[in-house]
């Protein structure tokens, strides 16, 4: 699927104060993801599309209001259909192929960064995992905390 917009650029995301502004960015630096205020959520999913679409062991994402993130440079868009019937429109990166964010067709005023791209230890850590039936034995997350699906 080829992007519908030639580039990512969109208008200035409305600005929280004295929250912090993160910058995601693709392996080459030319797609950016800019998230102003904390994540609405920080999850881990360890489901075999994430494990495809990572190339690593589980996928670890923030999800965010579409209006706190900023995306800039040249992106493509590629839709995921899912079992289920839901979808998943990725945005990566034409250059590196990183796969920067996404957003559920049904959550259409969510986006979710993928948290390795923030490349930030301090990152706020997951509170939840998804599909733990799915999850190699090394791979899990601790803490008594954590909200976990199967
Ligand atoms: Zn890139
Ligand atoms: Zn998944």
């Amino acid at each position: 699927m080829t992007a519908t917009q030639p580039t990512g650029t969109q208008p200035t995301a409305t600005q929280p104060t004295d929250e912090p502004v993160r910058t995601a960015q693709c392996a080459c630096g030319g797609l950016r993801a800019i998230c102003s205020g904390p994540p609405a959520r920080v999850s881990v999913c360890h489901c075999f599309a994430c494990q495809r679409r990572t190339g690593s062991a589980y996928g670890a994402q923030a999800r965010y209001d579409q209006r706190q993130v900023r995306v800039t440079g040249e992106f493509k868009r590629w839709t995921r259909r899912g079992d289920s019937g839901g979808s998943v429109t990725f945005t990566f990166c034409p250059t590196c192929g990183t796969n920067l964010c996404w957003t559920p067709d049904g959550l259409p005023d969510a986006v979710t960064v993928a948290l390795g791209c923030f490349a930030d230890p301090s990152f706020p850590q997951p509170t939840m995992t998804v599909y733990e039936d799915r999850e190699h034995s090394w791979a899990h997350v601790p803490g008594d905390a954590i909200d976990r699906w199967r």
